[in-house]
């Protein structure tokens, strides 16, 4: 089923892995012809920048190495796709990591900073750099000659930003912050026509989860609180993504979208 999303430029960072990467596979799928994938990990930004070339032969793919949490690199990268394809229409800010774990006691200083870096911080640096960019450009026109947004952002937080864990204060924090920095952007943006929405998933299978495999059986637990008692899909995230993007979600703004088979519902 289409998304019905405007043929536009799409920016999603974290795509070389994971959610990031069925987003920009999502986009090349539902009709985007340009597409920005950024990424830290060069290899895995190749090999998806490989798969989009071999499925969506007809999409122009530019790759950038940059590292959200550098303001430089944001600036950059932003810059880049406004030179090459002249506006961007979807922000998708799926980098992030879960990085050290333990109670604040345990936790150090500097990996304290490093999730709340890469995870909210670079979440705001690049809505900064997107919305500036957004504010520059007319809205697209809709198939049916309606006027589109001006931009769409969408974030990838956690349900961990919702409810939360033991062992992960600085992770829990960074999610609820971008929940908070969503609300926040979406009332000062709304009178630009701009959406910003942000996505809470649960437990995925990506990378993040099952690498290494150990890994998957440490969260048994967490997946059987939701009720669906499974894992979801990175294909899961991107299609509720793609579903907030698309001109099916004119009037959501500011939301929570959890993803989660249901964990968050007690
Ligand atoms: P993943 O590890 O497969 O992908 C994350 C990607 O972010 C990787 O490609 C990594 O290289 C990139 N990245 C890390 N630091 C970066 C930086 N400084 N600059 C640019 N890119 C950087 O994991 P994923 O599960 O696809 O995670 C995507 C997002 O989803 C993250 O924000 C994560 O916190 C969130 N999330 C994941 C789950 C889950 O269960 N997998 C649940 C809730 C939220």
């Amino acid at each position: 089923m289409s998304m019905t999303l405007f043929p536009g430029t799409a920016l999603v960072t974290g795509a070389a892995s994971g959610i990031g990467r069925s987003v920009a596979l999502s986009f090349a799928k539902e009709g985007c012809k340009k597409i920005v994938i950024a990424d830290v990990h060069e290899e895995g930004l190749q090999e998806t920048a490989v798969m989009l070339d071999r499925e969506y032969p007809s999409v122009l793919v530019v790759e950038v190495i940059a590292d959200v949490s550098n303001e430089e690199h944001v600036q950059k990268l932003v810059s880049k796709t406004v030179e090459r394809f002249g506006r961007i229409d979807y922000a998708v800010n799926a980098a992030g990591i879960f990085g050290e774990s333990g109670r604040s006691t345990e936790l150090s200083l500097d990996g304290f900073d490093q999730i709340t870096s890469i995870n909210y911080r670079g979440c705001w640096l690049c809505a900064r750099a997107e919305l500036k960019a957004m504010l520059q450009q007319e809205p697209l026109e809709t198939h049916d000659g309606r006027a589109g947004n001006r931009g769409v952002i969408v974030h990838v937080a956690s349900q961990l930003g919702i409810t939360s864990r033991s062992n992960a204060p600085a992770y829990c924090a960074s999610k609820a912050a971008i929940i908070s920095m969503t609300k926040s952007d979406a009332i000062d943006y709304s009178k630009d026509n701009i959406r910003i929405n942000c996505v809470c998933p649960g437990v995925i299978d990506t990378p993040m989860t099952s690498d290494p495999p150990e890994r998957v059986e440490l969260l048994r637990p967490a997946i059987a609180i939701a009720p669906l008692n499974r894992m979801g899909t990175a294909q899961e995230v991107a299609d509720c993504i793609l579903f907030l993007c698309s001109s099916k979600a004119t009037f959501v703004q500011g939301a929570s979208f959890v993803v989660d088979g249901g964990y968050t519902i007690n």
